[in-house]
């Protein structure tokens, strides 16, 4: 087949031979030569224009009919544009749909650009967050959301957590955010109404509250008698005095389930207070070691270690949390086994740990360890009168002090329990062991 261009050069060819010949006929050949181009080049021109107001047009069934290389270029050119349109159709469509359905969603979708600044936002948006069509457009969010909770966790926050927070527009409205960073460093926000699941979280926490704070009384007059029933039983009654033993040794268990549900509702409901409240870590050490002493009775070889350093804290609350990780290493080490609590500062922490060899815990194990009830072995239960809350306890009052529990073990060698702290935690008026 002959190329295109080909045929075109022919026409253009035969265009030059005829004028020159009628010119020839008239006695001007190049005359009429110059006159065939010329009508030649015109005639593309022009074509070239009709071509460029089409396109400017962009009216599609208007397209300029042509002959030779322009028909066809015209005929190309058209057959894209009309793929290219089908495309943009199609395309639309699909926008369309995830528009429609987005803005049927219940939860807030909110589209923001690069620079923080709204791009795009659901109908439910604007009941739950307050935002205005079309108004609020190009707005940076936190003009819109300015919780300053939002603020830092939009500007610098770990998406891979979502934030609860009060709606703007409704103190009484709880919104659990969420960020996606996607395309070209934007960001998709979503907004759910998590009003329904805070109140039923709440209510169960009033209601574990309110359960341990009414056992509480009974408990203690259970425990009362079961004591003076236990003097005035005759001793060579065992048959009774087992029973009452048994007995009272179950009250105290569910005395210390209610206590620690107590602390645990306590930690929960309440913001720390650490104003002002140094706490010296190579005291506390001292003083949970002593005790773990005296409840291991010689068992246990046990050594601590700790720099002298101040940190900003709850007393109480630390001596607990460490006191259950120092009771914990004594209560499943076997007797003759060996416990190093350390107290230090590192590069990037303050940290206390407290170590082991004991029998350590299957790695299966270790991310469960701090949910509450949760025991490796239930059977041991009786053994060591555990109620297995200790470690969330323990958690919940390093994650107060803005730190962490890292635990690691190893089965057959023993376990390593840390409670690591901010540096942000120090207080200065100790000479820092570091510098
Ligand atoms: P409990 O009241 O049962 O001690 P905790 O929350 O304090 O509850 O501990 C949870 C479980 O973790 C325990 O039941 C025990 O199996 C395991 N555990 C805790 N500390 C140690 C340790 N030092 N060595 C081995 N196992 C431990």
């Amino acid at each position: 087949m002959l190329s295109n261009w080909y045929i075109e050069l022919q026409r253009v060819t035969l265009l030059a031979l005829a004028s020159t010949f009628i010119g020839y006929l008239f006695g001007f050949p190049v005359a009429g030569l110059l006159f065939g181009l010329t009508s030649y080049i015109i005639w593309t021109i022009r074509q070239m224009s009709r071509l460029e107001s089409w396109l400017q047009h962009q009216e599609l069934d208007k397209l300029p009919l042509s002959e030779g290389l322009w028909g066809k270029l015209f005929d190309s050119i058209y057959r894209q544009e009309k793929a290219h349109q089908a495309a943009k159709k199609r395309l639309q469509t699909i926008i369309d749909r995830i528009q429609q359905s987005t803005s049927a969603l219940q939860d807030g979708v909110i589209m923001v650009e690069s620079d923080g600044t709204l791009e795009w936002w659901n109908r439910s948006t604007e009941a739950l967050l307050g935002f205005r069509t079309p108004v609020d457009g190009g707005q940076h969010i936190t003009n819109l959301i300015r919780d300053p909770d939002f603020v830092e966790y939009f500007e610098y926050g770990d998406y891979t957590t979502p934030l609860t927070l009060n709606s703007p527009i409704n103190q009484g409205v709880a919104l659990e955010m969420t960020v996606t960073p996607f395309g070209n460093d934007e960001r998709l926000i979503t907004a759910r109404d998590i009003t329904h699941i805070e109140h039923l979280e709440r209510m169960r926490k009033d209601f574990v509250a309110n359960v341990s704070h009414e056992l509480k009384t009974p408990l203690t007059v259970l425990i009362g008698y079961l004591e003076t029933l236990i003097d005035y039983t005759d001793e060579s009654d065992t048959r009774w005095l087992r029973i009452y033993h048994q007995m009272q040794s179950q009250a105290i268990r569910m005395q210390d389930l209610v206590h620690d549900l107590l602390i645990l509702t306590r930690l929960e409901t309440t913001e720390i207070n650490t104003q002002e409240q140094p706490v010296n870590i190579k005291q506390l050490l001292e003083h949970v070691t002593a005790e773990a002493r005296s409840y291991s009775n010689g068992e246990h070889e046990l050594r601590v270690s700790s720099v002298d350093i101040e940190i900003t804290g709850n007393y109480d609350e630390l001596r607990s949390a460490v006191g259950n990780l120092v009771f914990n290493a004594v209560k499943y080490t076997p007797s003759g086994g060996r416990i190093d609590v350390t107290g230090y500062r590192d590069k990037t922490s303050i940290r206390i740990d407290i170590i082991d060899n004991g029998p350590g815990i299957d790695q299966k194990h270790i991310p469960h360890l701090t949910e509450r009830f949760y025991r490796v072995d239930a059977s041991r239960k009786s053994d060591t009168g555990g109620t297995g809350l200790g470690l969330a306890i323990t958690k919940h009052i390093i994650m107060r002090h803005n730190g962490q529990l890292l635990i690691e073990s190893r089965v057959g060698y023993g376990s390593k329990f840390s409670c690591e702290f901010p540096l942000s935690l120090l207080n200065s008026s100790l000479p820092d062991p570091l510098n």
